[in-house]
């Protein structure tokens, strides 16, 4: 019975790495018909951040991968924040201090700090563990009595683990295999504090328990705390679910860790969803809000780290889910391209609907128009008759332009500029293109295209070429010496869609309109 949990800590925003993170989770769950947990680790308190749990779920649902258990959802193991297991966890750590696993220590923040500088002076690192634990203040260095005593008086405490002696520790990892770890490089981790807040390493190790996780898939940071989790495991006697640990992302320089930060150096997004810090106020970017589609988001996060091992790069969810295997992970870090995610997008928005992709660039078309119409009174007439129903404009029509364009779009935001002639006259002319178009005699021949156009009574695509083709031919000149500056025309440059499709869009008197601008 697989299940596997994604518990971020609610410190800020989720970058891409948790990103990540969540959906090897989601993809192993599903492919296992397992259950995909989300639990919050907000046992440290001063790292909270408001508002940073809600962005985490509303990031994994708009990545469509929402889980099966977590905090106000199918909460049979609940709850799912470990703030609110708070009176969970102490029992847990007593149970370790009885076993001899644990042991009470009073060291303060200066002794310790003392203590590390001078091991440092010394050229050493201060290791709190059977090395110095009997120079320290705790349990195993001070008598009963002086324990109880100290614990009496209300004394500031830490619960920490008691980390052996010369043994040799054989962790397992599905990604890295065998590990083979030396106790005394260890030191003794702190489980619990006096304010009554377990560490992320004992709140961990039990609700993991608790939840019957059976696989634990999370990112390489956590590979260090490893052996100290192994060792909870055994001293509570419980059974040692199954770890992977995810390689990291890297920069797209290849060089270091990728960090929240390199997207506001670099100037791409690195969280899925905009952030406004609540301190701050300041704002960080995200791909929902950058123009990327979910599936392309999901679909580039699944490489940085795995690959099927075959050509194949795209994938829906479902493939994903698939193909998955936790075995074909990298151990090796993952090289972060912010430019092969626009490659997954430009892919997605072929294959989106046109009808939904009209309703979200409707809005900017109106907004456009309305700012063409508002900086010129005249040009109130140019815009086209599709777009001055009622100031509003048919979302058919738009559909319909985007199916010409949207092979050469990346993001809705490039719709604009790839079409606004499907909205809007040209209101100036490429000069350099005109002076390439409009040579003798153009003038002349515009008028006479004018008049076979009017002529046409069917408007159709199929009737303008036959139309104008044969008039073409007919006349012995090349193709160019007419549909460069028809293009012009009804463009204002050299680009665009098909001419044919551009004037059955726009209908025959927009058409004749533009041509007759040109020929004045
Ligand atoms: N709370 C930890 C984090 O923020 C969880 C690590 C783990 O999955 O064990 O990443």
């Amino acid at each position: 019975n697989v299940r596997v949990r994604f518990a971020p800590s609610p410190t800020g925003p989720l970058h891409i790495g948790g990103v990540r993170t969540a959906l090897f989770n989601y993809l192993f769950a599903k492919k296992h018909k397992g259950s995909f947990i989300l639990r919050i680790e907000d046992t440290d308190q001063n790292r909270y951040v408001q508002g940073a749990e809600q962005y985490i779920i509303d990031a994994l649902n708009w990545c469509h991968m929402p889980f099966d258990e977590g905090p106000n959802k199918n909460e049979k193991f609940g709850p799912y924040r470990q703030s609110e297991r708070k009176h969970l966890y102490k029992q847990y750590a007593d149970e370790l201090i009885a076993s001899g696993n644990a042991y009470y220590a009073f060291d303060t923040a200066e002794t310790l700090d003392f203590h590390r500088k001078d091991h440092e002076a010394k050229g050493k690192t201060f290791i709190y563990n059977w090395h110095n634990r009997l120079k320290l203040s705790n349990s195993l260095s001070l008598s009963a009595e002086e324990v109880k005593a100290k614990l009496n008086a209300g004394d500031d405490y830490v619960i920490r683990f008691k980390s052996p002696q010369d043994e040799t520790l054989h962790l397992k990892d599905i990604i890295r295999g065998d590990i083979k770890i030396d106790t005394n490089i260890l030191d003794d981790k702190v489980l619990f504090k006096s304010d009554g807040m377990p560490t992320y390493h004992l709140a961990n190790i039990v609700d993991d328990h608790l939840m019957e996780i059976s696989h634990v898939i999370r990112g390489e940071e956590w590979l260090p705390s490893l052996a100290l989790h192994y060792q909870l495991y055994k001293a509570f006697g419980w059974e040692t679910p199954e770890f992977a640990h995810l390689p990291l992302i890297l920069k797209p320089t290849g060089k270091g860790k990728l960090s929240k930060r390199d997207g506001d150096k670099l100037g791409f997004p690195v969280f899925p969803l905009e952030w406004t810090d609540p301190k701050t106020g300041d704002v960080s970017r995200g791909y929902k809000e950058d123009g990327y589609f979910p599936e392309a988001m999901v679909n580039f996060l699944a490489f940085l780290g795995w690959n099927p091992g075959t050509e194949q790069e795209i994938f829906s969810l479902n493939e994903l889910i698939e193909a998955f295997d936790l075995k074909k992970v990298n151990k090796s870090g993952a090289r972060f391209d912010p430019d092969k995610t626009k490659w997954f997008n430009h892919h997605y928005m072929q294959e989106q609907n046109n009808d939904v992709l009209a309703e979200l660039f409707k809005p900017i078309v109106n907004e456009k128009l309305n700012v063409i119409q508002s900086e010129s009174e005249e040009s109130h007439n140019e815009i086209s008759r599709q777009a001055r129903n009622d100031n509003d404009i048919d979302v058919n029509y738009i559909a319909l332009v985007i199916g010409l364009i949207k092979e050469r779009a990346t993001f809705v935001s490039d719709f604009w500029a790839l079409s606004h002639f499907f909205f809007t006259a040209p209101t100036s002319y490429d000069e350099k293109a005109s002076k390439k178009a409009f040579r003798n005699g153009t003038k002349e021949l515009m008028g006479e295209l004018k008049n076979i156009i009017l002529r046409i009574d069917e408007f159709t695509v199929i009737a303008l070429q036959k139309d104008i083709k044969s008039w073409i031919t007919s006349k012995e000149i090349g193709f160019g010496k007419v549909m460069m500056p028809l293009r012009l025309a009804l463009v204002g440059a050299l680009q665009g869609p098909d001419v044919f499709d551009i004037m059955f869009m726009i209908g025959k008197a927009e058409t004749v309109k533009r041509i007759e601008k040109v020929i004045d």
